[in-house]
Formats: structure tokens, sequence, C-alpha cells
């Protein structure tokens, strides 16, 4: 585990052995893994790019239907990179209420009240609760290097279809580092997605169809320590979530 990807790319220089760094995340980590790549690289270093963007995966939920969504509270370290302006497609053809909200408790009451008062009012805006940090333009130099880095592509996500344009792939003047290149040998054979264990309902929990605890295996066969699927391996995972915190625990 590396705390950026320039520790990365220093343990690359210092080593002789290829590295792969495989970088991950929405728009908020996104245009760091841009930064090295305008400079000069370490032969044996490459990047294998698992960034996703947030507009696609959120119409694809909208438009299944499978959920009923009232009002969504928008992240707000996703909006620091992309403003909120990102976001008024979505209220404007859903007809859905949001708030982009910061990580603290207090932003996260004080964004269900601000959601609450647009439903109560009738309202259905993109509201800013997370001002100290969020522009409606977002971060312009960020966008524009990640412009200048990726292209939108297609991508399989855990429960759900391909998304259309919805993962973001190194530029092809970029090939001699992207990992899907460099090492095609080896990772065109990867599954997109692995499949879940079986008995594993990430994929409704991902959803929002099913809560982590409907899963007959959470709590039993299934805890952070001996992780049966991926929503309880990461401490930001939904059912690692309920694990720790919820009520239901088993
Ligand atoms: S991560 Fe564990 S608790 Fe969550 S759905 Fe998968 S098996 Fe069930």
């Amino acid at each position: 585990m590396v705390y950026s990807i320039e520790d990365a790319v220093r343990m690359a220089s210092e080593t002789e052995g290829d590295l792969v760094f495989v970088a991950v995340g929405f728009e908020t980590t996104a245009p760091s893994t841009c930064v090295p790549l305008q400079k000069e690289l370490p032969e044996n270093f490459s990047i294998y790019s698992c960034h996703r963007i947030c507009p696609p995966i959120l119409k694809t939920i909208f438009d299944m239907g499978e959920t009923k969504v009232q009002g969504m509270i928008e992240p707000g370290h996703v909006a620091v990179i992309t403003g909120t302006k990102m976001f008024e497609p979505l209220a404007k053809e859903y007809s859905m209420p949001q708030v982009v909200a910061g990580f603290e408790p207090l932003d996260i009451l004080m964004a269900c009240y601000m959601l609450c008062k647009q439903i109560e009012e009738g309202r259905c805006e993109v509201e800013n609760e997370y001002t100290r940090l969020v522009r409606p333009e977002g971060n312009p130099k960020a966008l524009k290097l990640m412009d200048i880095t990726y292209d939108k592509v297609d991508k399989a996500w855990r429960g759900f279809p391909v998304i259309g344009k919805s993962a973001l792939a190194l530029k092809s003047k970029y090939e001699s580092h992207d990992a899907t290149k460099v090492h095609q040998d080896i990772l065109s054979g990867a599954p997109e997605v692995e499949a879940e264990a079986r008995g594993c309902r990430c994929g409704e929990v991902l959803r929002g169809l099913i809560r982590s605890e409907e899963c007959p295996m959470f709590g039993r066969a299934c805890k952070p320590m001996s992780p049966s699927g991926p929503c309880m391996v990461s401490a930001e995972g939904s059912c690692n979530i309920a694990y720790r915190f919820g009520k239901m625990r088993v």
C-alpha cells in the first residue's frame, strides 16, 4: 500500500522489476494519477487505471428504477473537483433534489435537513452544504488535467450491467506507461468484475435493494476480519460500516 502515486514512482526508480500502480477512485483521486504522467517516468513504471466517474452510475441507478430515491446526498470530495454543476442535469432530468455535503456528522445532518426542506417545498435543486471547499465550477486545473489524460470508456460495475463511458482509461499517448498495454498478456484475461462468493449479495446491497443485515452471511460467515465479499473488505464498504456501527449486529 502506498500513500500516493509519487511514492509508487519513487519505488519504481529504486527497483529493477516492473512496478504497476493500481489507480482507484472517482473524480477525487483521478487527477492525482495524471500528475506524474506529465513528467518523465521510470521505464518500469505503469499505471492500471481503475478510475470511475460519478454521473453515469447515478443516471443508471435512476434509470433502472429499482430503488425509490427521493433525494441524494452527493459526495463532497468528488464535488471539490467536479463542482456542483455536474449534478445539475440530474436534478432537471430526474426531478431529483440533491445536496452536496461534507463528511462530518454535522455536514450529514445539515444535508438531511436541506434535502427534507427541498422535498417539503417541492424543489429539485442542487444545493451546496460543503461551501467551505466546493465551488460551482469545481477545480478547473484538475478537470483540465483529467481531460488531457483520460478517455471515458464503457465498463462493467459490480451489481450493474456495463455502463457506457463510466470509467477512465489512459489516452494512447501514455501507452508506454499504461499497464493494460504493457502487461496486456496478463491483464487481457482478467475479469473486469470478479464474481462474488457464493451467497454474497453485494450487488443488491450496492443497488440499494437490500440492507447489509439482510444478507444471510452478514456477521456470520462474513465479518471485517474474514470478509466474504467486497462490501465487507474496505472500511468504507456498506457491509463493513453496517457491521461496525449498525444496531442489527449479529
Ligand atoms: S460482503 Fe458479506 S455481508 Fe455483504 S453482501 Fe457480501 S457476503 Fe453479505
